[in-house]
């Protein structure tokens, strides 16, 4: 991996969002829908690792014209095989290791799409909040107003991902790098079974 990958992932959380994401497993309905549609932007080593494994799938790559460096690929990708998987998964771009979570020009939160798999994680954000909430130390009117707006918030959310397929844009979620570490610390705890259990019932 080049310096630049390197320190692009530094600064995204790259591997505290991997560690939330294998918490997850995409639905088979979904049908790879991140991989189908849109654009895919890579580093100049990522395409070249991707030319390295197959050229000619690697031949639909073109410079993205936007930023030095950074180049694209229009979706459907051509690396998705034909039962729906990823050919390249251990060497995937930086973008699609991200998935459902995108980086935006903040330097200090992340979106997360409320695609099936963003859905479930915005879901266990907001019982992870509610949670703490009640077993803080602040008053029931403002533990009422937490649960409240988040009740909202799970139903645009619900509203965003129902027939997410036929939207070019999902209003996402934006996660704050302090709250997104701490989400991560919370899907590793026995707590976070016990609540996404109860959830589930
Ligand atoms: S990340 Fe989201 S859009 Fe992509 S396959 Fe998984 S559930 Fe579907
Ligand atoms: S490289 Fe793999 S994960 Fe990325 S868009 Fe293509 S098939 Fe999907």
């Amino acid at each position: 991996m080049t310096e630049i990958s390197a320190a692009v992932k530094k600064a995204i959380r790259y591997n505290i969002v991997q560690n939330i994401l294998k918490h997850y497993k995409c639905p088979d309905s979904c049908g790879a829908h991140c991989c189908s549609k849109g654009q895919i932007h890579l580093f100049e080593d990522e395409m070249k690792m991707l030319t390295i494994l197959d050229s000619v799938k690697a031949g639909v790559i073109v410079n993205a014209d936007i930023y030095p460096g950074l180049y694209l690929m229009s979706a459907p990708c051509s690396f998705l095989n034909r039962t729906g998987r990823c050919d390249v998964y251990d060497k995937r771009p930086t973008v699609c290791g991200l998935y459902p979570f995108k980086v935006n020009s903040s330097g200090n939160s992340i979106g997360l799409q409320p695609c099936p798999i963003g859905f479930s994680i915005i879901r266990d954000f907001a019982s992870w909040i509610v949670d703490s909430s009640t077993k803080s130390g602040i008053s029931e009117e403002e533990k009422l107003r937490i649960s409240e707006e988040w009740q909202k918030n799970m139903e645009l959310y619900a509203s965003e991902l129902e027939e997410f397929h036929f939207k070019t844009i999902l209003k996402e979620m934006q996660i704050p790098f302090d709250e997104l570490e701490m989400l991560s610390m919370f899907l590793t705890s026995k707590n976070a079974k016990k609540i996404r259990n109860a959830l589930s019932k």
